[in-house]
């Protein structure tokens, strides 16, 4: 572990919040490399979320809250604890909801005779209609299980993803949805029911396939980037399409606020719930580390603009606790925001 070059000073407080009472029951074992993937994570949205707590958004606190998610880190022996924010735009959070739902899914997926991935979409819409949008969406599945009740038809089994992408080329919303559907009966007749009830929607969209890794299905909510097709750049005189993806902190903000309160996964025709609801404090014994007890802190190293990182640096020593160093791409990625040119 390399040393941070400041190391904090008056320390008498920090010690007295180390004790069993601040640490919870241990939830589980882990090891160092967890807290280097979450590093990576903390890293990858903490410019975009910082410029989110500034914009003028009802959620604009929540933003700041993810700022400080898993923060500080309270290590009793082996012990870590954090306070995690529970957001759904947040990387870390996302990362644990989604181990959880990949497990906690993975018997009623393996359950399925021929488990199809099929993608169901409407037409773009802008943004002052995208909650309306989904609302309407999730009440057609709705209505499609209903009619199947009455019809005497056996409930499409599936377990369903709500997603949206921003098209920054045309400044509007793309909501869909992913299903894992129990077979490709049932997938081609959801299809079907599903254009009946949206005839704008563009057949070629509405896409089946046979989920070859049904897993994917939990991977992220909502994409935080969006790529346009506008990122024309010229070399040596030849036009170059760039492939670089840009965060949209406003048209992020929309769709959160379009999505508030909706379930993200949700079950049909008895597919039994899992829930992704994580623990606001977690406490991890890591195995490969000291026992000590120490209050770690999400701190910025490195003083050029150019050349830093962060980590959770020992308060009492200065010590860094995952080494983690974005690469290059890493590095472009955070800082890759563009606003929207009202
Ligand atoms: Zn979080």
């Amino acid at each position: 572990m390399k040393a941070a070059p400041h190391k904090a000073e008056s320390l008498k407080t920090a010690h007295n919040l180390i004790s069993k009472h601040n640490c919870g029951k241990v939830q589980y074992t882990s090891d160092l490399s967890t807290y280097r993937k979450r590093a990576k994570a903390k890293f990858a949205q903490n410019t975009l979320m910082r410029v989110m707590a500034k914009l003028n958004s009802p959620l604009a606190a929540k933003y700041e809250e993810t700022q400080f998610c898993s923060y500080s880190l309270i290590q009793n022996g082996n012990t870590f604890t954090a306070r995690y924010c529970k957001q759904r735009w947040c990387r870390i959070c996302n990362r644990i909801r989604t181990g959880k739902l990949m497990n906690g899914y993975s018997d009623a997926i393996q359950a399925m005779a021929e488990p199809q991935f099929v993608t169901l979409t409407i037409p773009n819409v802008p943004g002052d209609k995208l909650r309306e949008s989904i609302k309407l969406m999730l009440n057609n599945f709705r209505k499609i299980q209903d009619l199947r009740r009455k019809n005497k038809q056996p409930l499409i089994k599936a377990i369903r993803k709500l997603e949206c992408t921003y098209n920054p080329d045309r400044n509007d919303f793309h909501p869909h949805v992913h299903l894992i559907v129990e077979d490709l009966q049932q997938a081609e007749e959801l299809k079907l029911a599903w254009m009946e009830r949206n005839p704008e929607a563009l057949e070629y969209l509405q896409d089946i396939r046979p989920a070859k890794e049904p897993i994917e299905l939990f991977k992220y909510f909502a994409k935080l980037t969006s790529k346009g097709s506008k990122d024309i750049k010229t070399y040596k005189g030849k036009k170059l399409i760039s492939r670089e993806e840009y965060h949209y902190p406003e048209a992020l903000d929309l769709i959160f606020q379009a999505i508030a309160g909706m379930r993200i996964i949700q079950t049909m025709g008895g597919v039994k719930m899992v829930s992704d609801e994580i623990e606001e404090i977690e406490s991890v014994e890591i195995e490969n580390v000291e026992s000590d007890q120490a209050l770690w802190q999400w701190q910025k190293i490195g003083t050029t603009a150019e050349k830093y990182t962060y980590d959770w640096v020992n308060i009492f020593t200065g010590e860094c606790l995952t080494g983690y160093e974005p690469s290059e791409k890493e590095w472009k990625y955070s800082k890759r925001i563009r606003y929207l040119q009202v």
